[in-house]
């Protein structure tokens, strides 16, 4: 793959031209997605985005797995923090999507391949204090619904101490088809 990615770059240098693109995002927001490959060259064109609009941030499931909920303290609020304080974001948007790859983790199968890549589970789950195979699936950040993963996303970006009052919205994408419900509206009242 490595050598595919440079021998493409090659003709994209020799064809591309890109302008200058300030690097705080001219939307002023930040818009926290997942890391499936179906959302490559189809998240941006679904919502309107060109370079330069906002900071798009991509994890597993468009989540924070249970373990690192607590206290808000872990990579994505970093993320989010350094938009806010050093971008200029002012707005966040949470957007999961169906047929998540972690809404549906099946812990015999993951630990089964985790086995083969040779990482033994059972010696991660004791040297990091999980709670047995279940608090491995938590660490991975498993859940079962996305809109519900999505609202529980969008509470500990609201509640973080890290972040100042913000709007904060949360969003599902269909995968097929690109089409975006609204889970969260941003506006406050919401039962949580
Ligand atoms: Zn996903």
């Amino acid at each position: 793959m490595l050598n595919e990615i440079l021998a493409h770059n090659q003709q994209f240098l020799q064809n591309t031209t890109l302008p200058h693109v300030g690097h705080a995002p001219r939307k002023q927001t930040a818009i926290v997605t997942c890391m499936d490959c179906r959302l490559v060259n189809m998240f941006e064109p679904a919502l309107g985005l060109e370079r330069g609009d906002v900071l798009e941030l991509r994890t597993a499931g468009a989540t924070i797995s249970t373990p690192e909920r607590a206290g808000a303290a872990n990579d994505l609020i970093r993320s989010l923090a350094g938009g806010v304080y050093l971008l200029g974001v002012r707005e966040i948007i949470v957007v999961g999507h169906t047929e998540c790859g972690l809404s549906k983790v099946n812990p015999t199968a993951l630990t089964a391949t985790m086995q083969a890549l040779g990482v033994d589970p059972q010696q991660l789950i004791e040297q990091e204090h999980l709670s047995g195979i279940e608090g491995l699936v938590e660490w991975i950040g498993a859940f079962s619904d996305v809109h519900l993963n999505v609202q529980e996303v969008v509470h500990v970006i609201r509640t973080s101490p890290f972040l100042p009052t913000l709007p904060v919205y949360g969003l599902v994408i269909d995968i097929n088809t690109g089409k975006l419900t609204v889970v969260d509206d941003g506006k406050p009242g919401r039962a949580e």
